[in-house]
């Protein structure tokens, strides 16, 4: 079998487990014996029903981990799919199945490239190590946060950790993410008094009070961003309001908004700035907050260029690097790693009916990875 056939049957292995979040099949087991092959040593760490694994090979520095997720999105309306969600199917140049991108994909292009690495490299300084939790896609309390939280990694354990989320657009390597937003949500409600519309002097209008507001929330400047994130952006997604009839002033008005902040700003400021404009107003309200992931940023460069080099000897494209997108298991590693950074698949087709890789996507990303091994371990 060449190399390139070997990447895609890891794949189909990996596919065929019904790994939807949070992961309780055997694909950890899958990956612990694999690894095994190439004298990994495996433990698990489990919180409550999630798993998590962390497979290492040799010791010491330089330390090169391997971020990733073994759990997968539901298949959706299993009728619109193609073929089997969990059976990888060829489709022209494509890979067609559930997780092929996000992030089985990359999990089987780091496992082909230890493993290939490791044959051709049997003695070099350091360790290589795949932490891997099945806990991302649900609601990531027990997965790689916990793991951080509980402090299973010593503090300068890890050197570099390379987080396998589909992170490119078109082509494999064009985005790697050095960090990405952080992200907080409100639930204002204003209070008001009912009434008739008919009687405006005896109800106050909840819906007139918040205009004002409103109107002073987004004339906030956070701040101005940085070179490399953008102002801090705020956005409202809900209002609702109103008895449902013509002629009631109703009592309260509830309005839900977030905020996509840079490194600029904080959590805190930010509440601050948004509890300071609603004391002042002097309407009654309650505010309940969820903050769901602080942002990250990796400014040192040696991690980054290793990645750009890597994939520009591979692939012969220039990358972009960028914090965009949603929140991703990087923010928890941030915490104990000082160079985080994104790097895997295309993301077109993640979470969608019919998700699926092109074929010879992984065979490049097994290089890119292979080169950064390379890079570390081999000066
Ligand atoms: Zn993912």
């Amino acid at each position: 079998m060449n190399s390139n056939n070997k990447v895609v049957k890891l794949l189909s292995e990996l596919i065929q487990f019904q790994s939807v979040t949070p992961d309780t099949s055997d694909c950890q087991k899958y990956i612990h014996n694999y690894l095994s092959k190439s004298n990994f040593e495996t433990e698990y760490k489990k919180y409550d029903s999630v798993q998590n694994m962390i497979s290492t090979y040799g010791k010491g520095a330089p330390c090169l981990a391997f971020i990733g997720h073994t759990d997968v999105v539901p298949s959706g309306d299993i009728e619109q799919w193609e073929s089997d969600p969990f059976e990888l199917t060829k489709k022209n140049d494509f890979l067609v199945g559930r997780g092929t991108s996000d992030m089985k994909g990359g999990i089987a292009c780091f496992m082909q490239a230890v493993r290939e690495f490791i044959e051709e490299n049997d003695n070099f300084d350091g360790s290589i190590k795949l932490i891997l939790t099945g806990d991302e896609e649900g609601d990531a309390v027990n997965g790689i946060r916990k793991l951080v939280d509980s402090n299973v990694f010593k503090e300068n354990e890890l050197d570099f950790c390379l987080v396998g989320e589909p992170s490119s657009s078109d082509k494999i390597g064009d985005v790697i993410r050095n960090g990405r937003r952080g992200s907080i949500t409100g639930h204002l409600i204003l209070h008001g008094i009912q009434g008739h519309v008919a009687y405006p002097e005896k109800a106050k209008n909840p819906i007139h009070i918040s205009s004002k507001i409103i109107s002073e929330f987004l004339d906030i400047k956070f701040d101005n961003g940085n070179k490399y994130f953008p102002p801090t952006s705020f956005q409202i997604s809900n209002i609702n309001s109103g008895t449902g009839v013509d002629n009631v002033i109703p009592a309260n008005i509830k309005i839900a908004f977030n905020i996509r902040y840079s490194t600029e700003t904080d959590h805190d400021e930010i509440k601050d700035t948004i509890i300071n404009i609603l004391d002042n107003s002097n309407a009654k309200y309650d505010i309940t907050w969820k903050h769901s992931g602080e942002p990250y940023l990796t400014t040192d460069h040696e991690f980054i260029d290793i990645c750009k080099d890597s994939i520009e000897e591979i692939a012969d494209i220039k990358t972009l690097i960028s914090t965009n997108g949603g929140t991703s298991d990087g923010r928890f590693m941030a915490k104990v790693c000082k160079q985080v950074v994104e790097l895997g698949l295309t993301n077109r087709s993640i979470h969608k009916i019919n998700e699926c890789v092109k074929e010879d996507d992984l065979r490049t990303l097994v290089e890119i990875y292979k080169n950064i091994l390379s890079k570390i371990f081999i000066k």
